[in-house]
């Protein structure tokens, strides 16, 4: 049965209101009708079956009323919550990087900008592309039947990132950088996320196409983020966070 998502305000005691781009989509794509079944999702792990009351069909402002039959805890989330600090990668990449993240089940995604980041975005632009990203995350949580839909952050440049990891702590915080020769991903995964402390989140850090500088390195190390080695070979910055991502929910026992 399709899915679809309702903002926890457009629930209201028994009854529901769906409207927007959902609302379209049950009418004209699958064609429901009054009485008709539909399950939904309030984006905070809770599912509905719901019956359509009524339908209005008013051009530019489609509207789904519906009552709640039964509700349920939908128990899709990983135990480990992961936040991408993503560095935005050249052209559209970052779109396929937020699709896979939140298939994979990453919780937030922050895009960057570090001293190497080839692309920079005015404020207009940037606006638009986190409303982009905002809806191929909620496109992709729908389609993996996700519960909750992953965060896309408003982007900041590498030094606030480390600043916004700082307050959040306790967290398990790595970079990935490819002139690391002591910490491998897999140790360093292995003394925290399989040792028993999965619930701590862990934050990922990914460089651009041209890494990370020495100095960005320094400064992270220095806020307590671990440098780390994804191995011998160089793999490009949109599979980089995808990579670190898996190995950490197989680590945690989600994934697999
Ligand atoms: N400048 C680097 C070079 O050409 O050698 C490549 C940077 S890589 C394309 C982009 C990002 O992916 C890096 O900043 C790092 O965060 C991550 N990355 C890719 N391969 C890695 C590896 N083997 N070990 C650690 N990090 C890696």
């Amino acid at each position: 049965m399709p899915h679809f998502f309702v903002s926890p305000k457009d629930i209201k005691g028994n009854e529901v209101l769906i409207t927007g781009n959902e609302a379209k989509h049950i009418i004209t794509v699958l064609r429901k009708r009054e009485g008709d079944k539909i399950d939904i999702f309030d984006g905070n792990g809770n599912e509905f079956r719901v019956r359509i009351l009524e339908i209005d069909r008013s051009a530019g402002l489609p509207r789904v009323k519906a009552e709640i039959i039964t509700q349920k805890r939908r128990e899709t989330e990983p135990k480990l919550k992961i936040t991408l600090f993503q560095s935005i990668p050249k052209g559209n990449r970052l779109d396929f990087v937020i699709q896979k993240s939140t298939e994979i089940g990453i919780s937030e995604i922050v895009p960057i900008t570090t001293e190497r980041t080839i692309v920079r975005l005015d404020c207009k632009r940037i606006k638009q592309r986190v409303l982009r990203w905002q809806k191929i995350a909620r496109e992709a949580a729908k389609q993996s039947r996700r519960s909750a839909i992953p965060k896309v952050c408003p982007v900041l440049d590498f030094s606030q990132a480390l600043k916004e990891f700082s307050a959040k702590k306790p967290w398990m915080g790595i970079i990935a950088w490819e002139m690391e020769e002591k910490n491998h991903l897999r140790k360093v995964l292995r003394s925290s996320v399989g040792g028993g402390i999965s619930r701590l989140p862990l934050a990922i850090f990914i460089g651009p196409e041209g890494g990370f500088t020495p100095e960005e390195v320094e400064e992270a190390r220095r806020a307590g983020v671990v440098p780390v080695s994804l191995g011998s070979r160089i793999l490009r910055s949109e599979t980089a966070g995808l990579v670190v991502a898996i190995v950490a929910l197989y680590e945690s026992r989600d994934l697999g």
